[in-house]
């Protein structure tokens, strides 16, 4: 049986075209900063997003836990939303890392508005508090539901930092799905981001590969950072080349798979198994069941048919596009989850 892998859009495999990129990439010793296919990924990396300068690391937690590092001393505090991966799903990294503790707000489906933020500022001159030092963002918001911050949500949220003088970090693990989605210009995220990172091992289909973004002096000091959290890479320059393809390549078409978690959504609101959808906004499709099925039973009655989808909490299944969905395991998948909706649950 064909599998339709709908758990994450971290489980596309390289396609032909990929792979020759891979094979024919010129590399080097990138510790040295000897690696010509990572130098290059890193400076298209940052021109695209407005920033000057790139450092290429092996997963999007590393990027994330480098740039809280730099941003952070211990004692300090970072805010952002509670649903945000930094803080649910890197293992508890911001306080082991860098000794630093969360101000965690209650955002709209993992959204914080500037207000919302400005109320989570600490005091300077009270003894009690941590010092607020940083604000991260995600976009996309993964547990909110693929939802995403436009440009100028960004630019308002960028005043208050600038004013109370804190840093702006984004977790852009799904940047791209964000900016096909909002239409906003990635060279302006450049304007109101301290530093980014970008996952191209996500929609963008690259087997590993993430890249932090920020200034010159910035990347020198995260540099350092890397290489003691034990991810300075040596030819890593075959994995970037999938970068580089993945960008040249793969962005435009994220809306086919923001088209496929859109009909996803209308299916499941005709069935009698599911209470709630959120709204569908890019490719995470989260929903809620009714008592007709546990999430487990749920996602084994999925697997019997071939699709595999996560169980992301109490009666709660989160579906994830991407490019390995073909249009017939999309046509399977709409017709198990109607099938789904007509059967009695067998005990
Ligand atoms: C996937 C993801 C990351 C990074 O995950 P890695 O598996 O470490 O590459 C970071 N933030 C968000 C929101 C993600 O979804």
């Amino acid at each position: 049986m064909n599998i339709t892998d709908l758990r994450s859009d971290t489980v596309t495999k390289p396609t032909p075209e990929m792979l020759q990129a891979m094979f024919a990439a010129p590399v080097g010793d990138d510790v040295y900063g000897e690696d010509p296919t990572v130098n290059a990924l890193e400076e298209k990396a940052a021109a695209m997003f407005g920033m000057e300068a790139g450092l290429f690391c092996p997963s999007g937690t590393m990027t994330n836990q480098i740039a809280i590092k730099v941003h952070t001393q211990p004692l300090t505090e970072v805010i952002c939303d509670i649903t945000a991966h930094i803080h649910q799903y890197e293992g508890g990294g911001i306080a082991f890392n860098s000794g630093a503790s969360t101000a965690l707000v209650h955002g709209n489906r993992g959204k914080m508005t500037p207000a919302q933020i400005e109320a989570n500022i600490r005091p300077l001159d009270n003894v009690h508090f941590p010092e607020t030092k940083l604000v991260a963002l995600e976009n996309t918001c993964n547990k909110g539901g693929g939802t995403f911050y436009t440009l100028n949500e960004i630019a308002a949220i960028s005043e208050v930092c600038k004013r109370h003088n804190l840093a702006l970090h984004l977790d852009g693990a799904r940047v791209f799905n964000a900016l096909v989605a909002s239409g906003d210009a990635a060279k302006e995220y450049g304007l109101y981001f301290d530093s980014i990172s970008i996952c191209i091992s996500k929609g963008l289909g690259a087997p590993v590969g993430s890249v932090l973004l920020g200034t010159k002096d910035f990347i020198k000091r995260a540099r350092r950072v890397r290489k003691v959290f034990g991810g300075g890479m040596r030819q890593a320059g075959y994995l970037a080349a999938a970068c580089i393809y993945a960008l040249e390549n793969n962005i435009k078409r994220l809306k086919e798979d923001h088209r496929k978690a859109k009909a996803m959504e209308e299916t499941l609101l005709q069935t009698d198994y599911v209470e709630s959808v959120l709204p569908v906004e890019t490719n995470i499709v989260i929903f809620k069941l009714n008592d007709k099925y546990t999430d487990a039973d749920f996602v084994a009655a999925l697997a019997k048919e071939g699709i595999r989808a996560t169980a992301f909490g109490p009666q709660m299944i989160r579906f994830v596009t991407h490019l390995d969905i073909t249009d017939e395991m999309m046509q399977h998948t709409l017709s198990v989850l109607k099938s789904l909706s007509k059967q009695q649950v067998e005990v």
